[in-house]
């Protein structure tokens, strides 16, 4: 078309490296990947063992759980044999914080990746009655951190393993917060100075995140983050988030507000959708927005009209019956019309299309053609007869 390619219809993602966690691949060359984190006590093994796999049943392609001392680093490596013995693979991540490095050492023995916090990870009680922070002071600190990180990378790169450098808005080093304020700019400063001694150490299977608690931050600190990454020619994946989303409608709307936005400018690849529910709550979610991008395909996508005035037949129970019946069925478009107003390209080129016709009629079709009209009442066997025909039928497990 000659138009810029934000103007296409498909996302294009940014490119990144591949980095590998366990057995699974993240980054621009391979689908977004859906994570999340069980809240079992690390120390309750065969709890958190059950919790893994009850995320990976859900659908969860790697799994995070809280590491936050030594005894806990040391559980992490029975709750991996129980896992290991009771099913196929998954991918494990280590969540290290306050001044971790003897933690993150051992876990790492454990997981396919270890996640640490630069705000916290050589971490000193701020001062309150500090007023300034000399550049000798931050010098010294900058060389303590070096020193403390470096046995970790040399450690991952020697195991081949992943290392998430996770930055939180709210957690950011007394230094940076001097420095650069509570800001995106303070995030992005925060991360790069571990990708820059990553990168001197030629250590590079490294996953970035920016987390907020507000969409408009974390948006602003994870495009920053990309900007300057790029610039310096670390090309790294994302890691996409909002902190603390809450529960409810509004933490699945609040969350899709953050992620979606960036995946849509072509940022990300991996997702965890936070909230304050049952872990396996959020992995829908993380699917539901990859498919409504157009990332990923891994439902039936309905396609329904409100319904109005003009609306043939009940379509909320029509929709839920159709659903009902074809919900187990992955790859196809079928679409719910209560009329054919606009035509069929109001279905938005759906496979299948259900379309109130006359008071008590259907049609049926197949794309752009219609297949036949039927009673309202046989409307969903006729369908279902329809994709059967087509061959496109497989029986629900
Ligand atoms: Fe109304 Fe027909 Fe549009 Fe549905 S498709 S909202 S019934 S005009």
């Amino acid at each position: 078309t000659g138009l810029p390619a934000r103007f296409d219809t498909v996302i294009h993602r940014r490119k990144t490296r591949s980095v590998r966690v366990g057995d699974v691949w993240i980054g621009s060359d391979h689908p977004v990947v859906v994570q999340s984190m069980i809240n079992e006590d690390t120390l309750d093994v065969e709890g958190a063992s059950a919790g893994i796999r009850r995320l990976q049943e859900a659908g969860c392609e790697i799994v995070r759980l809280t590491v936050p001392s030594l005894a806990h680093a040391k559980a992490v490596a029975e709750i991996r044999r129980l896992v290991e013995k009771s099913g196929p693979p998954v991918p494990l991540v280590a969540d290290v914080h306050h001044n971790g490095m003897k933690i993150a050492l051992e876990v790492a023995n454990h997981v396919d990746k270890v996640r640490i916090n630069p705000g916290l990870f050589v971490f000193d009680k701020p001062d309150p009655n500090r007023t300034e922070f000399s550049p000798a002071e931050s010098a010294a600190i900058a060389e303590r951190i070096s020193e403390t990180f470096e046995p970790l990378v040399s450690l991952l790169k020697q195991q081949d393993k992943a290392l998430r450098i996770g930055v939180n808005h709210g957690s950011l080093a007394e230094r940076m917060l001097f420095n650069y304020g509570d800001t995106p700019l303070g995030m992005v400063e925060s991360a790069l100075e571990f990708i820059r001694i990553c990168d001197r150490l030629d250590f590079h299977n490294i996953i970035i995140s920016m987390k907020a608690s507000r969409a408009p931050v974390m948006l602003a600190a994870y495009r920053l983050m990309a900007h300057r990454m790029d610039e310096e020619g670390f090309h790294y994946p994302l890691h996409l988030g909002v902190t603390e989303a809450g529960d409810g409608d509004y933490g699945r709307i609040k969350s899709t507000a953050g992620i979606a936005t960036l995946l849509a400018d072509g940022l990300g690849d991996t997702i965890r959708v936070s909230l304050t529910e049952a872990p396996e709550k959020e992995i829908p979610v993380c699917y539901g927005i990859l498919q409504a991008l157009g990332l990923r395909k891994t439902m039936v996508e309905y396609v329904a009209c409100p319904s109005c005035g003009r609306t043939l037949f009940n379509l909320e129970e029509v929709l839920h019956k159709v659903r009902a019946a074809t919900d187990h069925l992955t790859g196809l478009d079928i679409a719910v019309m209560g009329c054919i107003v606009n035509g069929p390209g109001e279905m938005a080129d759906a496979d299948y299309g259900y379309v109130g016709k006359t008071p008590g009629t259907i049609s049926l079709y197949r794309g752009r053609e219609e297949i036949g009209r039927v009673p309202e009442a046989e409307g969903v066997e006729a369908l279902i007869a329809l994709i059967k025909a087509d061959g496109r039928w497989v029986e629900p497990q």
